[in-house]
């Protein structure tokens, strides 16, 4: 595998995995075929989202500017851009790492989005997790943005501390909730550590986005922590299921739709 475009510690890392796959071949994360992390077909089927985008939010619109959703109540952060649709073999990957503590598919994933990442023309001086309750983490053992978040910042050579923002109390799961609902679950329910956040610009890393409600709530806790501005990234965009082929008038989550974790 070619591992270019990559800080080099984060190449000698790939190369490491490389290794470990010759020694022990894994299944792929998207469609569990035999000799690959990642394989080439899942890697065909995962595209950038494209066309038009809220230039907040990052959904897909029919025509550029913001989507009803941001006009009416803006999110904390300055924008919300995740690599593809949560759907197919992203989302078999995802659901994976949700119970499978795997390095290897989180590295080769970040190499598949490289590419992406390189081309956001965002400044970023620190990266943070979006973290998991307590609980959860216990009962997890990981939590699976922060691998994802360490991952991204090796690649770029930035600076990664998942312990700046914790959460300060629980949240219900987002599941089932409407769009209101999930901002009000979540308002308050973070803190961020002043000393480390102040003054710098933070990247929010998650695995999925439905609404964006969990990352505005995360990024205003670190704007509230000083935080000069905050952008959101996910592998992942949880899409109404009307999209493509109807003009998007309003982005209230499907219950079909899965489905954030919190
Ligand atoms: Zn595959
Ligand atoms: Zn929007």
């Amino acid at each position: 595998m070619q591992h270019h475009e990559a800080h080099w510690l984060f190449r000698v890392y790939a190369y490491i995995w490389d290794g470990v796959d010759w020694l022990f071949p894994p299944t792929c994360g998207g469609c569990n075929r035999a000799g690959y992390r990642w394989c080439p077909s899942c890697a065909d089927e995962t595209h950038p989202l494209t066309g038009p985008l809220c230039e907040i939010c990052g959904i897909p619109l029919p025509s550029p500017g913001l989507c009803t959703a941001c006009k009416r109540e803006r999110p904390a952060f300055r924008a919300l851009r995740s690599w593809s649709a949560f759907q197919g073999p992203l989302r078999n990957a995802i659901l994976l790492m949700k119970y499978r503590f795997d390095l290897g598919l989180v590295c080769a994933l970040t190499e598949a989005m490289l590419p992406f990442l390189n081309a956001l023309p965002w400044p970023v001086d620190l990266v943070i997790p979006v973290p998991l309750s307590e609980r959860r983490y216990k009962e997890r053992g990981y939590n699976q943005a922060e691998l994802i978040a360490r991952s991204l910042a090796l690649a770029r050579g930035w600076e990664c501390r998942p312990e700046t923002l914790v959460r300060a109390r629980d949240t219900l799961s987002q599941v089932g909730l409407s769009a209101k609902e999930r901002r009000e679950n979540v308002r308050g329910a973070f803190r961020a550590d002043e000393a480390h956040v102040r003054g710098r610009s933070v990247l929010l890393v998650d695995d999925v986005a439905t609404t964006g409600a969990t990352l505005s709530a995360c990024a205003q806790a670190l704007l509230d922590g000083g935080a000069t501005e905050v952008y959101a990234l996910t592998l992942a965009r949880a899409l109404p299921a009307h999209i493509p082929g109807h003009p998007l008038h309003d982005f209230e989550p499907h219950s079909t739709t899965p489905i954030k974790e919190v």
